[in-house]
């Protein structure tokens, strides 16, 4: 039984193009109503949980984009990658982080962490499409923002404790967030934690 707070999300979908599997359009509703109740407990109770969710041939810019209660998925992206069904559990973070615009300006490599990061701790079946963050790209760098920053935020849990993304991701909403957040929960300034975790990476660290 859902406990009070478990509310499975309310999902409005429009499927704007035929050509898109049936089977695809029902995994990204069962995604939704698996993923979101948890991605909203952990990040932001308080969110609305209502989606549109609109499979759009004229959306052609990437997979997906998030922003005013509205997921668009590509009708192309969604026709070539029909097991890629997590692509919404990444949208729907973006949804839940509720952050204000300004936040995708220097910290855009933050907020797209958080979304990968939320995507890997809670999606459903990340490995129907190949995707993970078990792998550590040299030459990586936190501000490349997605994968990259997830798997640093997945080590970043293990140095700083669980609650540190959570921490982190109410920081970004209230605007109050800073790289001095790194120092007052680790001791170590972030240049020095991703030196850290890059050492720990190169020597065979790896998210479980
Ligand atoms: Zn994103």
């Amino acid at each position: 039984m859902r406990s009070e707070g478990r509310r499975a999300p309310d999902v409005d979908v429009r499927v704007l193009d035929p050509k898109v599997p049936a089977a695809t359009v029902d995994g990204y509703r069962d995604t939704l109503a698996h993923v979101v109740p948890d991605i909203t407990d952990f990040f932001n109770p308080a969110w609305t949980n209502r989606i549109r969710l609109v499979i759009d041939p004229g959306y052609t810019d990437g997979p997906a984009a998030a922003g005013d209660g509205v997921i668009t998925v590509s009708a192309g992206y969604a026709r070539t990658h029909p097991r890629d069904l997590d692509v919404v559990t990444h949208e729907v973070t973006h949804l839940v982080q509720a952050y204000s615009p300004g936040t995708y300006g220097d910290r855009w490599h933050w907020v797209e962490g958080v979304a990968d990061y939320a995507r890997y701790r809670f999606g459903r079946d990340n490995a129907a499409c190949g995707w993970s963050i078990a792998r550590y790209e040299r030459g990586s760098a936190l501000t490349d923002g997605y994968r990259a920053t997830a798997r640093f935020l997945a080590w970043a849990v293990e140095a700083g404790g669980d609650g540190i993304v959570q921490d982190l991701d109410a920081a970004l909403r209230k605007g109050t967030y800073g790289d001095e957040f790194w120092a007052a929960r680790t001791g170590d300034d972030i240049a020095a934690l991703w030196s850290r975790y890059v050492r720990a990476s190169v020597t065979g660290w790896r998210p479980v």
